[in-house]
């Protein structure tokens, strides 16, 4: 089925609300794990993206119940992790999953222990390595912006060029930019492999690219439509985008 379909129709399960990282700002926790998974995830004609989160969802005592679950519904499975994960449960989980979204603020030891309280940076290029050699699908680096951390997005970009990953560039709309730092940002929506996305659904920093709310259908559909344009239009063209349509 045309991986376009799925983009177009997302929904969003958390599975966790705990994390191994404690990330300055983070606004992601309070949310009752589980709540929406049976709820939400059914068999549908449409295909369709399930972006499991949490906290960190590679922590939950349901990963491997609800990714079968998800897999077994034929959803595109897509697994939002800060990436410090150890391969043991990696190679448990790495046929369920589609696509795994890493959260990586930054490419520098030190400000990575500023930014999340952890002082391991070195353990999330293991798991790059590591997925490199053995997973088959889709990797993408989550990268949320502020301004100070803006001028170094292009050293970032450089330092994980080599990485066969996908750059997904997230900041808040409702955020200190200036004039000339938005254009320098929205720039990199030109650049090989990358995808820019301005939220104003959520006003802190953190580790999801996009909103979480599984209720509120018109957010999706904008997302959706956003992602949709970044990949497809930006990267791939309008050929591939007729392609991935008619399957
Ligand atoms: S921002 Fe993400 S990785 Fe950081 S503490 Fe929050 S949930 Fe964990």
């Amino acid at each position: 089925m045309p991986y376009f379909a799925s983009l177009l129709n997302q929904k969003t399960v958390f599975i966790e609300d705990k994390c191994n990282l404690a990330c300055l700002n983070c606004n992601i926790g309070g949310y009752p794990a589980n709540s929406f998974l049976l709820k939400y995830i059914r068999p549908s004609l449409l295909h369709e993206t399930v972006n499991v989160v949490g906290g960190e969802p590679l922590q939950s005592s349901n990963l491997l119940s609800s990714l079968s679950q998800i897999k077994r519904l034929d959803k595109y499975c897509r697994v939002w992790t800060n990436g410090l994960m150890i391969p043991s449960i990696l190679k448990n989980i790495e046929s369920y999953v589609d696509e795994f979204v890493i959260y990586c603020p930054t490419h520098h030891p030190e400000s990575y222990r500023y930014l999340t309280g952890h002082d391991q940076f070195h353990e999330l290029k293991a798991v790059l390595d590591f997925l490199e050699e053995s997973f088959n699908g889709v990797i993408t680096l989550s990268i949320p912006v502020e301004l100070d951390t803006l001028p170094y997005l292009q050293e970032l970009y450089d330092a994980f060029y080599n990485y066969p990953v996908r750059f997904l560039i997230h900041y808040n709309r409702l955020g200190s930019f200036d004039k000339e730092s938005l254009a320098y940002l929205r720039r990199f929506r030109h650049v090989t492999r990358c995808a820019v996305v301005a939220s104003s659904d959520y006003s802190l920093y953190s580790c999801k690219g996009y909103p979480y709310a599984t209720d509120n259908y018109l957010q999706r559909i904008r997302y959706s439509f956003l992602e949709w344009g970044q990949w497809f239009l930006h990267r791939r063209g309008p050929m591939a985008l007729l392609k991935s349509v008619l399957g």
